[in-house]
């Protein structure tokens, strides 16, 4: 006998797992399959035991990376301008961030930040 549909039993859960605690980023850059996620303190990818290791930090210069600019990063390869930046000599300063080989550097832009003088 064919087992009918049972739709008494709503209280199972899906299959779907959830996912409080990882927030996925973006595809990963380097390997292509796995996915960037976001744990607490640090964003790696989610492939990891295949053998990538893409991760990044989740503070820079003192400043928290929002999952919104590291999806930038990984897509764009850079961010918009972020400021707040600390130094390690505690001096503030904005920069953008650039993907460079898979490495995150700082990308400082031509900015006219003091007017041009007019005499
Ligand atoms: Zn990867």
């Amino acid at each position: 006998m064919n087992r009918q549909h049972s739709t008494f039993n709503q209280s199972i859960p899906s299959t779907k797992k959830k996912s409080t605690r990882f927030t996925k980023v973006a595809i990963c850059p380097t390997c292509q399959k796995g996915t960037i996620i976001a744990s607490e303190k640090f964003y790696g990818c989610s492939a990891y035991k295949d053998g990538c290791k893409q991760t990044f930090p989740g503070y820079l210069a003192k400043k928290k990376l929002s999952p919104t600019q590291i999806k930038a990063l990984y897509t764009k390869g850079e961010t918009a301008l972020i400021k707040g930046f600390t130094s390690k000599g505690g001096k503030k300063f904005n920069a953008k961030l650039k993907l460079s080989q898979g490495q995150v550097v700082f990308h400082f832009e031509e900015q006219t930040t003091s007017p041009p003088q007019k005499r």
